[in-house]
C-alpha cells in the first residue's frame, strides 16, 4: 500500500539546517550492552576468516601440508559454493580428537603464546575447520597409521552432528565443505552473481605446486575427466614451473638469490625464478612465500616492477617466483586473520638488497642478450679516440643509471642496442643479410679507412672541408655520435633514441651529405684507373642519365640533366664541388626502386590478369563482365626481389651508415631546421603530459 504524503507546507530543510538538526543530541537512553550469542559471535567471526571458497581451501591444502602429505587433491563444484573437496595422505586425525576438531581456536599445532616465534606450521589459530562449520556443511573421513579402518563424521557450528561412523578409508584425511554460505544469504548472492572462484582456486593450487615441489597436487571440477593442475612431485624447480605455468613461462625464466647475514641490517636468504626480457604478460604474476608460507606483500611487488620497468627493453609485467627464508622470530605471522601477509623484521633492508639483486640480474641478462643477438656493436669496434666520454662503455652505463629518476631512464644508450626494432623482430634466415661475416668484411673495411691521409694538397678542397668543419651543428653532431639506431620508420626516416628523446632522421638526405663530406675528405684518395684518351665526361653523363629513364617519353627532365651533366669544370672550387655532390647523389641510400612490398603498397605485387570463362566466349552479353573478372596472384620473384632490396638498404643503414656517421660525420646547422631531424618525443614532457591525466 502506498502512503499518501501530506502536500508540504514549508519548503524542505536546507542541507545546513538538515546538518544543524542532527548535531543537537536528543535525550535518549543509551542503550543496553549485552554479551553476543556465542553462535553469532563465531559465526561473524567465521565469515571473516572464510571470505570466499578459495579462502577455504587454501586453508585446508595448509592444514594438509601442516599433516606431511605427500599428495593432495582437490575437487570443487559451482565454484567451490556446492562443494569443495580436500584430499590428503597425511598423518590424518586422531579418533578421539575428533569431538573437539572443529570448536573455535582447538589446535595441535601451538600450546604457548611464545611459540609463535618459532612456528614452522602454516596454521596456529585453530580456527578453520571451526569457521567452515559455521558456513557451511563440513564432513571429514580420516584414517592414521595402523588403523584397520577409519572414521566419518559432519559437524554443524563447531560440534559433532552424529558419533563418528567407522567407515573404509585411504591413508589420510579427506574433508569435505558443502553449502558454503549456507546462512549467509548476501554473501552467498554476491559470489553467486560475481565470476566463480574456480580459476582463483586453480591459481591458488598452481601456486603451492611451485613451492611444494615434493608433493603431488591435482585441482579439478567435480565430474571432470581431466585435473586443471596436476603435477607429480619433482627435484627441478623449474619443471613444476614449467608443467603448472607452461613452456613459454618456463623458458624465459632465469633463477636468481640473494641473501644477507648483516645481523645490524637484515638477515634472508632468497631464492627464485624470474622471467627475462622475452617474456611478455598483462599483469604481474607474483609467487611469493616467506618462510614456506604463502604470501603477498605489496611493497616487494611495486619495487621489483619498478625494477623491470626501468631495466628492461620491453616493459612487460614480470613472472616472479620467489621463496624468502628469515629466522622465525623475525616474522610476524600473527597479522592478518588468514595469514595472507606478514609482517618482517627490517622490511625495508631486504626490500632494497632484493631490488639490487633483480637489477644486477636483469642488467647482465640484458647485456648477455645484447651480445648474442648483436654479435658485434659497430661503435664499439671504434677508435679509442673518438670516444672522448669514458663512462660510456656497455658497463659503466650499467651501474651510472642505478640512481637516475624513473621519467629520465632511458631504455638504449649507444653502445647498448638492446632496445632496437631488431630485438624485437623475428630474424629470418636471410641468405646473406646481418650474417657476422658480412659485418665483419664491413667494419674491416671501414677500419682500414678510418684514418684516412690528409685531405688533398688542394686549396679549393681544403677550403671546403674546412666550410664543413666551420658549420658543423655542435648539438645534433652530439646527438648521431650517441644515440641508438632504433629502426626505420617509413620509407625514408629512421626512428633514433638519443637520452630521452626520440627523432626522426632523413636517411636519404644524412647519407647524401655523409658521402659528400666524405668525397671531400678522401680526396684524390681513392683509387684510380688511368685512362689513356680523355674521356668526354659531359657526354657519359648525358648518355647515363638518358638510359637511366628510357621509357619516360616526356623531355621535361632535360632541364635537371643538363644541370647536372653541367658541373662548372672551370672554376676549380665549385668544379669539385659539383663532382662530390654528384657522387654523393649517387651513393646516398635512396629507397630502392621497387615499392616498399610491407606498406601499402603490397598492391603493387598482386599479378592482375583478366581470364575469360571459356563458356562466355562469343557472348556479347558478357563481354563486360569479362573485364572485371581479375585473377590476382602474387607476383612472388618480382615481390622477393623487393624485400631483398629492402632488406640490404636497411641492413646498410644500421651497420653501415649509422656506424659510418657516427665517426666521421659533420651535420651542417641547416640540418637542425631542414627537416632532416626531427625531434617527435621527449620523456620528460611524455611525463608532464601523463602527470595531468
Ligand atoms: P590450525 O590449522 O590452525 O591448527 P584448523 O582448524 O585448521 O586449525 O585445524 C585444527 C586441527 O585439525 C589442526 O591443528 C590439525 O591437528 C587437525 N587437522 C586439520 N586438518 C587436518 C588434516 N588434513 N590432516 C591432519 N590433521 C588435520
Ligand atoms: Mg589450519
Amino acid at each position: 500500500m502506498e502512503v499518501e504524503r501530506e502536500p508540504c507546507e514549508e519548503p524542505p530543510p536546507t542541507m545546513m539546517e538538515e546538518e544543524e538538526a542532527e548535531a543537537i543530541p536528543v535525550a535518549k537512553e543509551p542503550p543496553r550492552i549485552h554479551r553476543l550469542d556465542q553462535s553469532v559471535v563465531n559465526r561473524i567471526a567465521a565469515g571473516e576468516v572464510i571470505q570466499r571458497p578459495v579462502s577455504a581451501v587454501k586453508e585446508l591444502v595448509e592444514n594438509s601440508l601442516d599433516a606431511h602429505s605427500t599428495s593432495i587433491n582437490v575437487v570443487v563444484k559451482d565454484g567451490g559454493l556446492k562443494l569443495i573437496q580436500v584430499s590428503d595422505d597425511g598423518h590424518g586425525i586422531r579418533y578421539e580428537d575428533l569431538p573437539i576438531l572443529c570448536e573455535r581456536h582447538t589446535t595441535s599445532k601451538l600450546s604457548e603464546f611464545e611459540d609463535l616465534q618459532s612456528i614452522k606450521s602454516m596454521g596456529f589459530r585453530g580456527e578453520a575447520l571451526a569457521s567452515m562449520t559455521y558456513v557451511g556443511h563440513v564432513t571429514v573421513t580420516t584414517i592414521t597409521a595402523g588403523q584397520l579402518h577409519g572414521y566419518r563424521v559432519s559437524y554443524r557450528d563447531g560440534v559433532m552432528e552424529h558419533e563418528p561412523k567407522a567407515c573404509a578409508a585411504v591413508k589420510g584425511t579427506q574433508i569435505m565443505i558443502e553449502n558454503l554460505f549456507y546462512n549467509m544469504t548476501a554473501r552467498r548472492k554476491t559470489l553467486q552473481n560475481s565470476a566463480d572462484d574456480y580459476p582463483k582456486i586453480v591459481d591458488l593450487l598452481s601456486r603451492f605446486a611451485i613451492h611444494h615441489i615434493n608433493v603431488n597436487f591435482s585441482c579439478r571440477k567435480h565430474g571432470a575427466a581431466r585435473a586443471d593442475v596436476h603435477t607429480v612431485a619433482t627435484s627441478s624447480r623449474l619443471d613444476a614451473i614449467r608443467s603448472v605455468f607452461g613452456v613459454s613461462v618456463a623458458r624465459n625464466l632465469m633463477k636468481i638469490e640473494a641473501a644477507d647475514d648483516d645481523v645490524s641490517s637484515s638477515v634472508f636468504e632468497m631464492d627464485g625464478f624470474i622471467s627475462n626480457s622475452n617474456y611478455i604478460a598483462k599483469k604481474t604474476t607474483m609467487v611469493l612465500f616467506i618462510n614456506d608460507r604463502l604470501v603477498e606483500c605489496t611493497a616487494l611487488k611495486r619495487a621489483i616492477e619498478i625494477v623491470y620497468a626501468a631495466t628492461l627493453p620491453k616493459a612487460s609485467k614480470p613472472f616472479i617466483y620467489m621463496s624468502i627464508v628469515l629466522p622465525s622470530e623475525h616474522v610476524d605471522v600473527n597479522i592478518h586473520p588468514t595469514k595472507r601477509e606478514v609482517s618482517l623484521l627490517n622490511q625495508e633492508a631486504i626490500i632494497e638488497k632484493i631490488q639490487s639483486a633483480f637489477e644486477s640480474k636483469l642488467r647482465n641478462s640484458n647485456e648477455e642478450r645484447t651480445f648474442q643477438e648483436q654479435t658485434m656493436e659497430p661503435s664499439s669496434s671504434g677508435p679509442k679516440d673518438t670516444r672522448k666520454d669514458s663512462d660510456c662503455s656497455p658497463k659503466l652505463s650499467g651501474s651510472r643509471s642505478q640512481k637516475v629518476p624513473v621519467h629520465k631512464i632511458v631504455r638504449t644508450d649507444s653502445q647498448d642496442p638492446a632496445g632496437r626494432l631488431h630485438a624485437y623482430l623475428q630474424v629470418k634466415p636471410q641468405s646473406h643479410l646481418g650474417k657476422e661475416s658480412d659485418l665483419t668484411v664491413v667494419r674491416s673495411s671501414v677500419r682500414q679507412r678510418r684514418n684516412p691521409k690528409e685531405t688533398a694538397d688542394l686549396t679549393s678542397i681544403q677550403e671546403l672541408v674546412s666550410e664543413i668543419e666551420g658549420n658543423s651543428h655542435s648539438g645534433l653532431q652530439d646527438i648521431i655520435k650517441y644515440c641508438t639506431y632504433i629502426g626505420m620508420a617509413d620509407d625514408v626516416f629512421a626512428l633514433l633514441q638519443h637520452n630521452t628523446h626520440l627523432y626522426l632522421v632523413n636517411v636519404v638526405n644524412l647519407s647524401k651529405e655523409l658521402m659528400y663530406q666524405q668525397v671531400l675528405c678522401r680526396f684524390a684518395h681513392f683509387n684510380a684507373i688511368q685512362i689513356s684518351n680523355p674521356v668526354p665526361l659531359k657526354e657519359l653523363i648525358m648518355l647515363a642519365l638518358k638510359e637511366e629513364d628510357l621509357d619516360q617519353q616526356c623531355d621535361e627532365n632535360d632541364d635537371l640533366k643538363e644541370k647536372i651533366a653541367e658541373i662548372d669544370w672551370e672554376n676549380e672550387k665549385s668544379c669539385f664541388q659539383g663532382i662530390s655532390s654528384a657522387l654523393a647523389n649517387f651513393f646516398a641510400l635512396h629507397p630502392p626502386t621497387l615499392p616498399n612490398p610491407s606498406g601499402d603498397n603490397f598492391q603493387f605485387y598482386k599479378k592482375r590478369q583478366s581470364s575469360r570463362n571459356p563458356q562466355d566466349e562469343g557472348n556479347s552479353s558478357n563481354s563486360l563482365v569479362d573485364d572485371v573478372v581479375i585473377e590476382e596472384q602474387i607476383d612472388h620473384e618480382l615481390l622477393a626481389e623487393a624485400e631483398n632490396a629492402w632488406a640490404q638498404r636497411e641492413w646498410s643503414i644500421q651497420h653501415v651508415l649509422f656506424p659510418a656517421v657516427r665517426l666521421f660525420f659533420k651535420p651542417p646547422t641547416s640540418m637542425a631546421t631542414d627537416g632532416t631531424f626531427v625531434q617527435v618525443a621527449s620523456l620528460e614532457k611524455l611525463y608532464k603530459i601523463f602527470e595531468r591525466c
